[in-house]
């Protein structure tokens, strides 16, 4: 199999486009992309570089503004397999704090208006130049693989609405795509540049939120019993909410995380207000779990409000829900042994799963496709040999300090979906 990486410059060539005779390197591309990230649900620029580069192969049919900025595109190349590779595309509401010379200086107003940093903190910008890539690679060997490739570079991955936006815009309905036979995708991480990891089983956990408001009777802070504290009875809530985990959970067959990352309420210290908000994010690794956990929280909230007297009980509103991501056994097993050729010492199918979360599986589940989803190293190697050796930190996906190295890991990126494709075409 003939790799990306020995062709890695190799430009896409348009001898009758003289509008198009010059193209970015790959490099170039992915610190453009980083130099400008986009808040989730407004990647407008971005997609518009991405259609931009992908027509510079004109095999693929584009569609664009799918589900929001959501673009698909496809290159029928004769009978065979549908493969669907996929990238998300948008960025975070963090201030950059890398000292690399195209770090981030884009700010974005969000959701209520307002400005915020913006910044690739969760390497997006890695995934979709190593898509880009990929395409680029499997367009110009073409005549080595027969099927059809999908790509889809996927909108709001990071706020659990992008996959099922674009589904529900009619992806796989409107625009004569093909039904993918099996969906594959990546996400960058804070380890060894150049390797690649995978587990045949559950690689990310579910993850899910809500807002739950409690309802109080507001009062005068002088006279207590006059009023119904929505404070404490939040603040015995969050304390009765850590027993889940800690008391509820077997230590060693369940997994779960419970996080209260938010309460407001009140605006004065002697005024007790009438509601307090919590937000609340739940994390688990598999559905029985799931259930388990979200029941006890409604049990936990409900008695809480009863304890205290609470004249109406609180109201529980999911804010988002990522499903569990859990690779296909039959088709990771053939993956795991095309990544063992294609990496060698470099992979390993040991991973061990992870309570972060993605609504990539959704773009499968919804057509009742298997799906495959790996992680590839976005950190210098020599700085994380270094960083293990002697025991520091290194700043991960989220962080105003995430820095992938640009290389290995695009290649590693583009590599991986190239080999990916491959061994299903
Ligand atoms: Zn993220
Ligand atoms: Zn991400």
């Amino acid at each position: 199999m003939r790799m990306f990486s020995e062709d890695q410059k190799a430009k896409p060539q348009l001898p009758n486009r003289e509008s198009r005779s010059k193209s970015d390197s790959y490099e170039d591309l992915y610190k453009k992309f980083h130099s400008n990230p986009e808040l989730s649900g407004q990647e407008s620029a971005t997609a518009e570089l991405i259609a931009e580069h992908l027509r510079f192969h004109e095999a693929f049919t584009i569609h664009e503004k799918i589900g929001g900025h959501g673009i698909a595109a496809v290159l029928r190349n004769g009978p065979g397999k549908t493969i669907l590779l996929r990238a998300d595309i948008d960025a975070l509401p963090i201030l950059e704090q890398t000292d690399l010379p195209y770090a981030s200086k884009k700010t974005q107003k969000d959701k209520n208006g307002i400005i915020r940093p913006v910044m690739h903190a969760c390497g997006h910008d890695t995934h979709i130049v190593s898509l880009l890539a990929a395409a680029g690679h499997l367009a110009i060997t073409r005549s080595s693989w027969s099927g059809s490739l999908v790509l889809v570079f996927q909108p709001a991955e990071e706020n659990g609405q992008g996959a099922q936006a674009m589904v529900d815009d009619g992806l796989y309905s409107r625009f004569g795509i093909p039904i993918p036979d099996i969906v594959l995708g990546q996400h960058v991480g804070p380890f060894r540049g150049g390797n690649v990891t995978i587990c045949n089983g559950v690689m990310l956990g579910a993850a899910d939120s809500f807002k739950i408001t409690f309802f109080g009777r507001g009062g005068h802070g002088s006279a207590p019993d006059k009023t119904i504290d929505p404070i404490v009875m939040a603040s015995s809530a969050v304390l009765r909410l850590q027993t889940i985990v800690s008391r509820e959970i077997n230590p060693k067959e369940e997994e779960a995380v419970v996080t209260v990352g938010s309460i407001q309420a009140g605006q004065a210290e002697n005024i007790i207000p009438d509601q307090a908000v919590m937000l609340l994010n739940i994390r688990t690794i598999d559905e029985k779990t799931r259930e388990k956990v979200l029941a006890s929280v409604r049990r936990i909230v409900k008695a809480e409000a009863d304890a205290s007297g609470a004249i109406q009980p609180p109201t529980v509103e999911q804010i988002s829900r990522f499903p569990l991501t859990r690779n296909d056994q039959v088709s990771t097993e053939r993956l795991i042994a095309a990544f063992e050729k294609t990496f060698g010492s470099n992979f390993d199918s040991t991973f061990p799963g992870s309570s972060a979360s993605e609504d990539f599986s959704i773009l499968a589940t919804a057509i009742g496709k298997p799906y495959i989803y790996w992680a590839f190293g976005g950190i210098d190697p020599d700085i994380w040999d270094d960083a293990v050796k002697n025991g520091k930190y290194i700043a991960g996906n989220h962080t105003p300090f995430f820095a992938p190295c640009i290389q290995p890991t695009l290649k590693t990126g583009t590599d991986a979906l190239c080999t990916a494709a491959l061994t299903f075409f």
